[in-house]
């Protein structure tokens, strides 16, 4: 036990772990001081003890405080058919995820983001960036799930009419719907006004869900109102494909042609991307997050992301709801561009392991909305870290940390989870909730979730497999 759950309702306190990962490295002899929610002092002990006289410190020996990492990619809705997603191809959303999630009801709502911010918190996320579509009803709930279990949540809502089905959209039925999300948007900012780990975000899902009319007024009234704009982006053939044909342009080319592009947009997977692209989200300062997971389970292509670190386009990296666990997202993050790229180059460097760590972090945040918020352990930041054991065989005795952060650490060294100063995990228990009892309970609306949505399943379970 670490004591934290009872340290951190003060309003004061100050950590003397081993380590603490800062902007500069890992640094050993350091002070972190949370004051009201934020972190008031990283530095040397010494400097601490001499500034801040008689002020009490907790030693926390063989620990690491490293900032929490932050999922700049999920969807709220897919916590309870993980598995059935083995072996299926590509455009899931269309066969899986959209027919389950849109027979759910505002309490499965608020039972499937609970769950996975549970899931998210065990495997070191203390930030998660949502992309759904959700009335008013729906959205409360989600809200209230990410308020029951305090973690830092980018929420969004927005809207879809989709544009490649036999019909399309009238000018009339454009308008209307254009209409109809503005005013859901507006609600939804209001919302979360008032709300401070909760940050408003607006989302059209892709090139092929709306207009390109809906998509600029919706990333124009983002704009306007300093929130994050969210869309899919080169992500499938497919789509790439059905942009081309119907626009004579690549979906990133479209959104850039119409307003989708920019400081305030956030561009999921950007997997298949020419160079020319790559310029457009530079140019642009545009954000992408980078999904190495989500490649490889349910993808066409990893995403370039060492071009992107090298050309300076700004990146988170997500989950894309595959699997809540950010040290086996690091590890992911690193392989999947050793695999697609370094090998090819002899780059046995690829990224360095910081790359990825800071992607997770900082950049994730940055990519978010939440630059200067959260994301690093510096002076003024929100206090969103982790505590780390580092008395295992897997990392002991330390050569480079960040190497074995990336590679080496597991789930099960996360001590505790702390968010906006709170210690809301600790040994992978939430603090003032029982989890397992909200996962018996619950276990049976899941599985009815699942069962009775329309899911088409190409592959079939593993053992179907086993004799082919
Ligand atoms: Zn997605």
């Amino acid at each position: 036990m670490t004591g934290l759950p009872e340290l951190t309702r003060r309003r004061s306190y100050a950590l003397a772990p081993d380590l603490v990962l800062t902007p500069a490295g890992a640094r050993d002899g350091m002070v972190v001081q949370v004051r009201e929610n934020r972190i008031a002092f990283v530095g040397p002990r010494a400097e601490f003890e001499r500034q801040a006289q008689g002020t009490p410190i907790t030693d926390m020996p063989d620990r690491a405080i490293v900032p929490g990492f932050i999922d700049a990619h999920t969807h709220l809705g897919q916590a309870f058919g993980k598995a059935i997603t083995g072996g299926e191809p590509a455009q899931i959303w269309r066969r899986i995820w959209a027919p389950m999630e849109s027979s759910y009801d505002a309490d499965t709502v608020h039972v499937s983001a609970k769950w996975m911010f549970l899931e998210a918190l065990r495997g070191g996320f203390t930030g998660i960036v949502n992309f759904a579509v959700l009335d008013g009803e729906k959205a409360a709930a989600l809200h209230q799930a990410a308020e029951d279990v305090g973690i830092r949540l980018v929420s969004a809502t927005g809207g879809a009419l989709p544009v490649d089905g036999p019909h399309r959209p009238t000018a009339c039925e454009t308008a209307k719907a254009i209409d109809a999300a503005l005013r859901r948007a507006e609600a939804h900012i209001d919302a979360c006004a008032g709300q401070p780990l909760i940050t408003p975000s607006l989302c059209i899902p892709a090139v092929q869900s709306a207009p390109v009319e809906m998509i600029r007024a919706l990333s124009d009234y983002a704009a306007e109102r300093g929130v994050l704009f969210q869309i899919h982006t080169n992500e499938h053939h497919v789509e790439v494909h059905w942009s081309v044909c119907t626009y004579g342009r690549r979906p990133l080319e479209v959104f850039a042609e119409h307003g989708a592009v920019g400081p305030h947009t956030l561009h999921h997977h950007c997997t298949l991307v020419t160079d020319h692209e790559i310029e457009i989200l530079r140019e642009t300062g545009s954000a992408v997050s980078y999904n190495p997971l989500a490649s490889a389970w349910k993808g066409d292509r990893v995403a370039p992301a060492l071009g992107f670190a090298a050309r300076g386009v700004r990146f988170g990296i997500g989950t894309d709801s595959t699997r809540s666990d950010a040290l086996r997202l690091l590890e992911s993050a690193e392989t999947a561009q050793r695999l697609s790229q370094g090998m090819q180059n002899a780059d046995f460097s690829c990224g360095a392991a910081w790359t990825w760590i800071d992607g997770a972090t900082r950049g994730s945040a940055d990519a978010a909305g939440l630059a200067g918020v959260t994301g690093q352990i510096v002076a003024g930041q929100r206090a969103d870290f982790l505590v780390l054991d580092r008395r295992q065989p897997e990392v002991t005795p330390s050569w480079d940390f960040e190497w074995e952060l990336v590679r080496l650490y597991n789930r099960d060294q996360i001590d505790a989870v702390v968010v906006d100063g709170r210690c809301i995990m600790e040994g992978s228990r939430p603090v003032g909730w029982d989890s397992e009892e909200f996962l018996k309970s619950n276990r049976k609306r899941a599985q009815d979730a699942v069962s009775a949505a329309p899911i088409i399943r190409c592959h079939g379970r593993s053992a179907d497999f086993r004799y082919r």
